[in-house]
């Protein structure tokens, strides 16, 4: 039941906290609107939960990548501006156009696919044309620009759109300083300008995510889209900590010890025997393996607050549990395990993580497995 299956592990969603750092993003995106990013259950912490509290913190905006998405908050009942960015041809556009969804648009196959959906449902589609400014992405080049732009135009003449957004996305905003932050900024003023003197009128120009929100002010436009920050995440260290930049993690993962055991010295363990203990210990079950998200390359390495004491993940991670070596402490079963938290109770951190399996705390906190229970508080 769902009570037993919280006991043995869970990820617990401080939204108290995630309420902290929509208002800290608010506050450092100036006069500009923020838009909570909610894509991926909400970088793994639970989309709708998520998204109800970004919008009682002041995020007037949501933003998903897929219309899925987007369109599972509005079934949920959640009002207000949802924009969604990824497209796909077959894409449910006319769902979207009559949950009014904000739609990005990077070409013109999807003008023409958002236009017959905005025929079938007789109300004009919202879009936002998508420059890609030099990520090579997603988004419409510099040379294509005019044609998806007059193309828009002619629609919104026909009353088939309304071209509500201009926007673009960084490459290289995570890394303070880098001449492309520039390039871009310079690039996409001169596609709004071009966009702009044909006659488009957006309400919101926007290109910034959380590491141009928080530290290239040139980049908030009328709204700056932020993920990782309103998770309390750092977008990378070279712009800080968490706690440099006044946000506070919201997920802590954590478990029950499964199984406290004496083991003599040169034992084996776990697969491959990775790990021999180098003499009598105990040895701690931790009952997450990497079907929960646990990064098997964080083997040996990946660190754990087991009964208050730093440990670390002995052997390889498996699918469903891990070992650590307890040097001969024996805390009960059911003691808890914390793999990641705000790090302010002497507990690693998603970036601790991320370091020790050669990642981003991104992919730590977005790959959390469906069999872990988010426990929202
Ligand atoms: N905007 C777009 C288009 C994205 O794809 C993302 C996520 O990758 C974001 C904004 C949010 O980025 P971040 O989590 O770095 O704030």
């Amino acid at each position: 039941n769902e009570t037993s299956a919280t006991l043995r592990a869970r990820a617990e969603v401080d939204l108290d906290a995630l309420r902290g750092n929509v208002r800290t993003l608010r506050a450092r995106a100036g006069g500009a609107a923020l838009m909570a990013v909610v894509k991926s259950d909400a970088y793994g912490h639970g989309m709708l939960p998520v998204a109800r509290a970004a919008r009682e913190a002041g995020a007037t905006w949501l933003g998903t990548a897929t219309p899925h998405e987007a369109l599972a908050l509005r079934a949920a009942g959640v009002p207000g501006r949802i924009m969604c960015w990824l497209w796909t041809p077959g894409d449910p556009w006319r769902e979207g156009v009559e949950a009014d969804l904000d739609m990005s648009v990077s070409a013109l196959w999807a003008l023409r696919e958002v236009t017959a959906a905005a025929r079938a449902a007789g109300r004009p589609a919202r879009i936002h044309l998508k420059a890609d400014t030099g990520l090579g992405r997603n988004g419409c080049q510099p040379a294509d620009w005019p044609e998806l732009v007059a193309a828009a135009l002619a629609a919104e003449a026909a009353g088939e759109a309304t071209v509500t957004g201009l926007w673009s996305h960084f490459a290289c905003a995570d890394e303070p300083g880098h001449p492309s932050i520039a390039a871009q900024l310079d690039l996409f003023h001169e596609m709004v300008t071009h966009a702009e003197k044909e006659g488009v009128r957006p309400e919101v120009r926007h290109i910034a995510n959380s590491a141009a929100a928080l530290t290239v002010p040139a980049s908030h436009f009328d709204l700056v889209r932020a993920g990782i920050a309103t998770y309390g995440i750092s977008p990378s260290p070279e712009i800080g900590t968490s706690r440099d930049l006044g946000l506070r993690p919201v997920m802590t993962l954590a478990a029950s010890v499964a199984l406290v055991k004496r083991v003599p010295g040169g034992h084996g363990v776990g697969y491959g025997h990775q790990y021999r203990t180098p003499h009598a210990t105990t040895l701690g079950l931790i009952p997450l393996g990497y079907a929960d998200g646990v990064p098997r390359h964080a083997s040996g390495r990946g660190p754990v607050l087991v009964d208050g004491v730093r440990r670390r993940v002995a052997g390889r991670v498996a699918m469903d549990q891990f070992v650590v070596d307890l040097a001969g402490d024996t805390p009960e079963e059911g003691a808890r395990a914390v793999l990641f938290g705000p790090g302010d109770h002497g507990e690693p951190t998603a970036q601790d993580w991320a370091e020790a399996a050669d990642t981003i705390a991104y992919e730590i906190v977005t790959r959390i497995g469906s069999r872990v229970p988010r426990v929202h508080l």
